[in-house]
């Protein structure tokens, strides 16, 4: 019997069989495969490759060191003011209130050495800043200072202060900047020249101190100083060697011997605003500064007619 196949009286091998059909097979496939792929379906997207732009980094975060005593009204305008205003630009910012609690000269400079120590470590840039100057030109920007510090209160638009090196009412600069210059003087007790002080320990640095930019405002409509002076007087006294020390650069103090007690932290809020206000006993070595007292002169009396 035969054992292959009978195909149109043609006789095959099961072999033979085998390897015509494999070579179909193979012909028929060669065939399809070069046929075009025509689809209806809607061509798939391409995958998305999320790439992280070396570009991309989150927000910094701005810590408001507010130096302060006895100016409550003033308080109650400017955080208001100061969310408003930064809310525009989208800054992520807290506001700390450093609050002098002992009984000697207000000492702005080591005020805002304390507020730095408080929160260096959730923030990434300061402003120092008055609590009675109220920004009032949004593009006045508050960003962070990256590649040096920012005087927001330039002398061409703050209202009092015009000379070419001030630095004083609201500056911006980064913590590795603020500790690179190690913070500021302690030695100045009453009102002034802590901020020049300051101005020179930044040069000496090579820190550059940027201004803002194409600023179309001046002197009289970039800020509102809420100050009444009559009111809060400046305390301009010159006692003991005081005048001599505090002209001189200072390159002893600063925020490594800054001398304080915290007396205690409190959440606040002002119309819901939330703040923070931090009660700091200075302590003054007064052997060291000793003007951080100063005796009020006595007062004047006309002597009396006989
Ligand atoms: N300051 C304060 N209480 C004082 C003196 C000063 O709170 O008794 C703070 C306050 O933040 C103020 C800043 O220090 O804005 C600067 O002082 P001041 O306004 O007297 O100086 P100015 O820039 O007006 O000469
Ligand atoms: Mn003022």
């Amino acid at each position: 019997m035969y054992k292959g196949i009978n195909l149109m009286g043609y006789r095959f091998s099961t072999s033979k069989c085998l390897t015509i059909c494999l070579g179909l097979t193979f012909i028929m496939g060669c065939f399809l495969a070069s046929l075009p792929i025509q689809s209806d379906a809607p061509a798939l997207p391409k995958p998305i490759r999320h790439q992280i732009s070396s570009e991309y980094r989150p927000k910094k975060r701005l810590a408001i060191i507010v130096p302060f005593r006895d100016r409550f009204e003033e308080l109650l305008e400017f955080v208001p003011h100061m969310f408003n205003f930064l809310n525009k630009q989208k800054i992520p910012f807290d506001i700390f209130i450093i609050q002098q609690t002992d009984s000697y000269r207000f000492n702005r400079a080591s005020l805002i050495n304390v507020g730095f120590l408080l929160v260096k470590n959730n923030c990434d840039y300061i402003a120092m800043h008055d609590v009675d100057l109220l920004p009032m030109n949004n593009d006045l920007s508050y960003d962070y200072p990256e590649n040096g510090p920012v005087h927001i209160s330039s002398p061409q638009t703050h209202p009092k202060y015009h000379y070419d090196t001030f630095i004083g009412g609201i500056l911006l600069i980064k913590n590795e900047h603020f500790e690179l210059v190690k913070g500021m003087s302690n030695n100045y007790w009453g009102w002034g020249l802590e901020d020049d002080e300051f101005y020179v320990r930044l040069k000496d640095a090579g820190l550059k101190v940027k201004r803002p930019e194409n600023i179309s405002t001046g002197p009289e409509n970039t800020f509102k100083h809420i100050h009444d002076k009559t009111y809060r007087k400046r305390d301009m006294r010159k006692c003991f060697n005081q005048r001599e020390v505090t002209r001189r650069r200072d390159r002893v103090t600063g925020l490594h011997d800054v001398s304080y007690h915290l007396l205690g932290e409190r959440k606040v809020t002002i119309d819901t605003l939330p703040l923070t206000v931090h009660n700091v006993q200075l302590l003054c070595d007064e052997k060291l500064t000793p003007w951080c007292k100063c005796p009020e002169p006595p007062a004047k009396t006309k002597p009396k007619k006989t």
